[in-house]
């Protein structure tokens, strides 16, 4: 089988529903097609200054979300990314490959050291992208025919994919052939989520108002009053129509991608009815699905010994495949084994 890695930041107490449609549903999907790798990196995490006891938590409860949500240590391999040395060795290696005007080119660098000024901005952030990189190629499949790496990203890790293809290359070029080049692409199924209160801009954990996040780990009540107040557009009629009626849009689409329906199937069920009973429905649909979700999450959470018991697992698989890797790399840059 094709191997698949992907990984996600523990920034946030909870993963929200863009997460979830946008991304992590798909994984769950492709531990049957795919030796799946899925990490929790932590290493990512620390490029902006933070609070120790708080990313500990947050790292715990990000997998504690991904196994309650059906990511399942028997069929792929969850762990987090600090269990495994080997992401941070081979990102120094990688990073004596990339070009300083290179690794500057990066937009979503340029963007997020805009924001925080020069004197916040971490080099650990600048050379995130390679750290990135070495997070993927670790877990390429030996080189040969038919061998594959794919990665599922977002529109906004193309960029880091592409580096981390040319430094694949590069570093092949230079050593020997060694890592697979990884494809990246946004899945099928993967929608993109709007803000509930700014449904022209993508729903955020750092940039969205709580009004405008759906937490998965979110309590019915509030999430329903939510929904509820999630901002529609002028008008009455339940219609995808992304220019004219970007809130409605933005709900029919959670609808549809939670329902297993069309937005034409919608738009017929509620034809002449207005957004009432269409919200209360959605409502209905999201409580629904993210109620189990919540209570596994709360239940893996209640013992913390056996969730990093699970984890420990997860990385010792990862580790496997990541320190075989290294050997390699190391032996082909030209560093001294240690024999045995
Ligand atoms: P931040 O604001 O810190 O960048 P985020 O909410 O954008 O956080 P990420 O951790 O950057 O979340 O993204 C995790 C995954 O979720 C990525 O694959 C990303 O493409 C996807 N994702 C994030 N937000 C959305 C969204 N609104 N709709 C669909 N997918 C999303
Ligand atoms: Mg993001």
């Amino acid at each position: 089988a094709p191997r698949v890695f992907s990984g996600i930041q523990p920034t946030a107490d909870s993963f929200h529903l863009g997460n979830y449609l946008g991304a992590l549903r798909q994984w769950v999907a492709l531990q049957d097609s795919h030796d799946a790798f899925y990490c929790v990196v932590d290493l990512h995490a620390i490029t902006v200054e933070h609070d120790p006891a708080l990313l500990r938590h947050r790292s715990r409860v990000s997998a504690a979300q991904l196994l309650a949500m059906g990511i399942d240590q028997e069929r792929s391999t969850l762990f987090v990314q600090s269990q495994v040395p080997e992401h941070a060795e081979l990102a120094w290696v990688l990073g004596c490959l990339t070009g300083f005007g290179e690794a500057g080119r990066m937009t979503q660098f340029k963007d997020k050291s805009a924001k925080q000024g020069t004197s916040a901005t971490t080099v650990g952030l600048f050379t995130y992208p390679v750290l990135m990189a070495s997070d993927i190629l670790l877990y390429t499949p030996e080189p040969g025919a038919g061998a594959r790496l794919e990665v599922p990203v977002g529109e906004d890790q193309r960029q880091h994919l592409e580096l981390t293809r040319t430094l694949a290359q590069r570093f092949n070029h230079r050593f020997g052939d060694t890592f697979v080049l990884p494809d990246g692409y946004i899945p099928k199924t993967a929608a993109k989520i709007t803000d509930l209160q700014e449904p022209t801009v993508k729903m955020s954990k750092s940039a969205s108002s709580p009004q405008g996040i759906v937490d998965l780990l979110e309590e019915p009540g509030p999430l329903r009053k939510k929904i509820m107040r999630a901002v529609t557009d002028t008008g009455t009629e339940v219609r995808y129509d992304e220019a004219e009626k970007p809130g409605v849009t933005n709900l029919m689409r959670i609808f549809a991608a939670l329902d297993g329906t069309t937005p034409d199937a919608i738009e017929a069920r509620y034809a002449g009815s207005g957004y009432g009973q269409f919200k209360k429905d959605l409502a209905a649909i999201v409580v629904d699905a993210l109620t189990p979700i919540r209570e596994r999450t709360q239940a893996l959470l209640a013992d913390e010994d056996e969730l990093d018991k699970l984890l420990a697992r997860g990385a010792e698989r990862a580790s496997a495949v990541a320190s075989r890797t290294m050997e390699i790399v190391r032996d082909r840059v030209g560093f001294v084994g240690r024999g045995r």
